[in-house]
């Protein structure tokens, strides 16, 4: 069973709890697109461990974890992941492959990545975790990136940072006033990592090919959301790779023939980090109440995450974009004690009323949300184990919800623990 696992919304929906009870059932975890922006948060042998890059299935033994060609690789963050995995006594030798095709993160993708966001208006600030993956994925994008598997032939790689150097020093001085970093500088800090990584590295595609042949089963963990993918999300307050499933294809190497099944994850609100409209934002006093509920907080930047009312429309559109089989519905616990519960199902601009995500980034700043109100609970719902235990008015609301987007929802969290889940 080959299965991908998505972020229906903007990222931070506990995908790292699903990812963490699907990688159970695999033999393979790939991670296929982004970089160390991208942070899951997994309990795990009642340890909390936090991966920007390495997918969480490193964390239990015999499985192989693939860092595919449609990541951005930033070796000092990916060499100190590995650091602190193998100092909590987890060993990651022969089951850790990096995709040779995977583009390598220099030091002046960070500088860059800084000093754009620093020189734009408050107004057209995307949010950047400015660790150099927006500027890596241009480069990529502009055919002046570097590959990991460029490390294996020296000559090659220092003639082509050479080159590449000469425009980017040009730019950082006449552009951005910077004084530049010098080749030697940056050649140092790639051999630093060479030999270490190209332990690493594989011919991931041909690696996932054959074990796909032999039976084995695949999980695709996405990174971000749907709402945040380049060309699908919130554009420009996205992220640079296609955080919907098709990037799962472009950025592993497979075909969408060996795919299963596509899983869609949700939390029971909304949250997004960063800037960019938000139909369904929460009022400040709610907003605060439910980030500390929710510990809103960036696993990657610590910064709160803005939160909001469920919004079907995009909760529908992620299962349109992805071909989303099966929702698994999180952090339902959190919403206990709100005397009503609001879900946007539709959006209203101009006069008009419409269910659909509308297309242009424009209309969408100026949607508002059309709201559907249902009755909350009091009940805590960090103990409930099966579906009839829990309250009604919070089996209606996920009813109303499965409804909303046409599609079933197979997993029910209530809380951040393995045993906190429903199965349906
Ligand atoms: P991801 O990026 O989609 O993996 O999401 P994060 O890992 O950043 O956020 C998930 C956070 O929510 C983690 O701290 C989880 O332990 C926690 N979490 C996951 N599921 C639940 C749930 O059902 N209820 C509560 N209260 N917390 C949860």
């Amino acid at each position: 069973m080959n299965r991908i696992l998505i972020g229906a919304q903007w990222g931070d929906e506990g995908k790292g709890k699903i990812i963490d009870l699907l990688a159970r059932k695999s033999d393979i975890i790939v991670r296929y697109q982004g970089g160390n922006n991208a942070g899951h948060t997994v309990r795990f042998s009642d340890k909390t461990y936090i991966l920007h890059l390495i997918p969480s299935g490193i964390l239990h033994s015999g499985k192989v974890c693939v860092i595919g060609n449609g990541v951005v690789l930033d070796p000092e963050a990916f060499f100190e992941e590995v650091d602190v995995l193998e100092s909590k006594g987890i060993n990651v030798d022969g089951r850790l492959f990096v995709s040779e095709q995977a583009h390598l993160i220099m030091p002046y993708h960070k500088i860059m990545d800084c000093l754009r966001e620093e020189n734009l208006k408050k107004s057209e600030m995307i949010g950047t975790t400015k660790r150099g993956i927006g500027p890596c994925y241009a480069d990529k994008m502009a055919r002046v990136g570097l590959r990991a598997g460029d490390l294996k032939n020296l000559g090659y790689f220092k003639d082509r940072l050479e080159s590449v150097l000469e425009e980017k020093n040009a730019v950082l001085r006449k552009i951005y006033g910077h004084p530049g970093i010098s080749f030697k500088e940056v050649y140092k800090h790639c051999l630093k990592y060479r030999k270490r990584l190209l332990g690493f590295l594989t011919d991931t595609p041909t690696y996932l090919y054959n074990a796909s042949r032999k039976g084995k089963s695949i999980l695709f963990e996405g990174a971000q959301g749907t709402l945040l993918d380049v060309d699908h999300g919130t554009y420009p307050y996205v992220t640079s790779s296609n955080a919907s499933v098709g990037g799962a294809i472009a950025g592993s190497g497979v075909s969408p023939t060996v795919i299963d099944r596509v899983i869609g994850v949700v939390k029971a609100y909304t949250t997004r980090v960063g800037e960019g409209p938000f139909p369904t934002q929460f009022p400040a006093s709610l907003m605060k109440q439910i980030q500390t509920k929710g510990e809103e907080f960036g696993a990657t930047t610590g910064r709160p995450r803005r939160c909001g009312w469920f919004d079907a429309v995009i909760a529908r559109y992620s299962v349109r974009i992805n071909g989303l089989d099966e929702m698994a519905m999180m952090k339902l616990d959190v919403l206990s004690g709100l005397p009503e519960i609001k879900i946007a199902v539709a959006y209203k601009l101009g006069g008009k009323e419409f269910s659909d995500f509308p297309p242009s980034s424009c209309d969408f700043s100026r949607c508002q949300p059309v709201y559907e109100t249902m009755k909350g609970w009091n009940e805590d719902l960090t103990g409930v184990r099966r579906w009839k235990q829990l309250p009604p008015n919070a089996r209606k609301y996920l009813k109303r919800l499965e409804s909303l987007m046409e599609t079933p929802i197979s997993v029910v969290s209530i809380g951040s623990k393995r045993s906190q889940t429903i199965f349906l």
